[in-house]
């Protein structure tokens, strides 16, 4: 079997082919912890909990890491290195807004000025929301989500590497930069080159910073400044790391090695933070590349258009769950098939009618899967060689081909199955990379994906069961509808009715 995936880095589709095989080591740049996350951010999180997903079916032990960032992230870093404010401290308003608002409860953060407490909340609530969502590396919190805050030794470390090495100085202002011209494939990932940077001279960035660079585009990685809200003693001051030297520095400090096998992130970070990942930890070790492959998740638009508050269609998940986007509670299992059935390669139009797709969707697999657990004791013993999986993989062997999957997964729904336990074993592997399936085990990914029927309407079920063996239809029939506005859907097979939660 041939894995591809396209790669950033070259620009194309290449041969997947681990460094240290069966090990993948992989990293994710994770969340800011100053705000819930957004749908868009977990499109990223979860296109790469998908990937992990596929590369374990297939055999691989994947060391994931996603690390969270609760400091040194400028309001204004993606067009001004080190420009704005720090996005823990511009939380502080918006957290005391929120909490009259009840968007934050009135008893969390106790001081919305202090980052740490802000950093703690919106930390938890992102585990929270990712766990609902299947993703795997939530329940390897702490030990595979570092936070950036608890890694300072290490960046230290790197940056005094890297000035040895002078590919870093420390500038007349006592900010230590990075030097781009001491870094020959500067600009391999993006195609920024210095040259083009050159040409690009001024931009938002303010001519007293600039005077102080040696290079417009030399980036920071420590600053001395004893007023920013979160710092740190350092031999250059106390102050704090720059963005991108976060990532360099947790990556290598729990993968444990120079060169990782996979990068991924959303496409607005291949620069400059991606760019300077490289420049910092190619620089510090020498090594030829930071990592193999960069895979990148295109942006999620909303009914077409950039998300945006303004517009009020900007919605974080659990805007999503609670009902503030279809006017019903959705499902985590809903919210994260509408975030993966579209290739990570391009734009995911996230609509309204989309999720309700994705509703029937979730629920013809959940509803095959319940049926075939019904009707069997076990799940068969397959492997990867079984038809259905072997095309399931294949499909997704291609650059993470997911049309084609999922194709695979509903021609199998679409077909009369002889064989319940082997239906369910192939149920249970295919949803090892969906996970839209309740956990199998107490050690499986998320907590609570699907919430089971309370034991009020579990009573109703069987009352309609009793009620249809004594052929009293009339009560059939309103206990069914008891059931239905209690919010579940009812099917009867068998061995019964089987009643299941509306998932949207
Ligand atoms: P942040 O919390 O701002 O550091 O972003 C976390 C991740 O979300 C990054 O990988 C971003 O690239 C990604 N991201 C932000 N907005 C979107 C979007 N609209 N669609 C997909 N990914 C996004
Ligand atoms: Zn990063």
């Amino acid at each position: 079997m041939t894995i591809q995936f396209y790669n950033s880095l070259t620009n194309s589709l290449q041969t997947f082919e681990p460094l240290d095989p069966p090990t993948v080591r992989m990293y994710s740049c994770g969340p800011t912890v100053y705000d819930y996350s957004h749908i868009g951010n977990f499109r990223s999180f979860i296109a790469a909990d998908l990937l992990r997903r596929f590369l374990e079916l297939t055999g691989h032990d994947v060391k994931h890491v996603m690390n969270i960032t609760d400091v040194g992230h400028m309001t204004e870093d993606d067009i001004a290195d080190g420009g704005g404010q720090d996005k823990m401290q511009a939380a502080a308003a918006r957290v005391k807004e929120d909490k009259k608002s009840g968007k934050v409860p009135a008893g969390a953060v106790e001081n919305p000025d202090d980052p740490y407490q802000v950093a703690e909340f919106y930390t938890q609530a992102f585990l929270n929301d990712a766990r609902a969502l299947g993703l795997k590396v939530a329940n390897e919190y702490p030990a595979m989500m570092p936070h950036a805050t608890q890694k300072i030794p290490e960046m230290q470390a790197l940056i005094a590497k890297l000035i040895e090495r002078e590919h870093a100085y420390i500038a007349a202002d006592g900010t230590v930069y990075f030097s781009v011209e001491s870094f020959d494939q500067y600009g391999e990932l993006s195609g920024n080159t210095i040259e083009k940077l050159r040409a690009g001279e001024g931009g938002r960035i303010s001519d007293d910073v600039i005077a102080s660079k040696r290079h417009p585009a030399d980036f920071m990685l420590w600053k001395p400044d004893a007023s920013h809200i979160m710092k740190w003693d350092s031999p250059w001051g106390e102050g704090y790391p720059g963005w991108h030297i976060e990532c360099s520095a947790m990556a290598r400090q729990v993968l444990g090695v120079d060169t990782i096998d996979i990068h991924t992130g959303g496409e607005d970070l291949t620069f400059p933070h991606h760019e300077c990942e490289i420049a910092q930890s190619c620089g510090a070790t020498g090594a030829t590349h930071f990592a193999k492959f960069w895979i990148h998740t295109r942006f999620l638009l909303v009914e077409g258009e950039k998300m945006s508050k303004r517009k009020g269609s900007f919605y974080t998940a659990r805007d999503v769950f609670e009902g503030r986007v279809t006017g019903n509670t959705v499902h985590p299992a809903v919210l994260r098939y509408e975030l993966i059935k579209t290739h990570y390669g391009a734009n995911l139009n996230f609509t309204v009618k989309g999720l309700h797709d994705s509703a029937a969707a979730v629920r013809k697999i959940q509803t095959t899967y319940n049926q075939a657990v019904y009707e069997s004791k076990s799940s068969a013993q397959i492997d990867n060689s079984h038809p259905v999986i072997a095309t399931f993989i294949n499909a997704l062997s291609d650059n993470l081909n997911i049309s084609e999957a999922l194709a695979v997964v509903f021609s199998f729904l679409n077909e009369k199955n002889a064989n319940p336990a082997e239906a369910r074993a192939i149920l249970e592997s295919l949803d090892s990379v969906l996970g839209v399936l309740p956990p199998q085990d107490s050690n499986a990914s998320s907590s609570d994906t699907t919430e089971g029927p309370d034991t009020e309407a579990q009573t109703w079920a069987k009352q309609l069961d009793t009620a249809r063996k004594n052929k009293d239809y009339a009560l059939a029939d309103e206990i069914r509808q008891k059931i239905i506005d209690a919010g579940y859907n009812v099917q009867t097979t068998k061995d019964g009715t089987v009643i299941e939660k509306k998932l949207a």
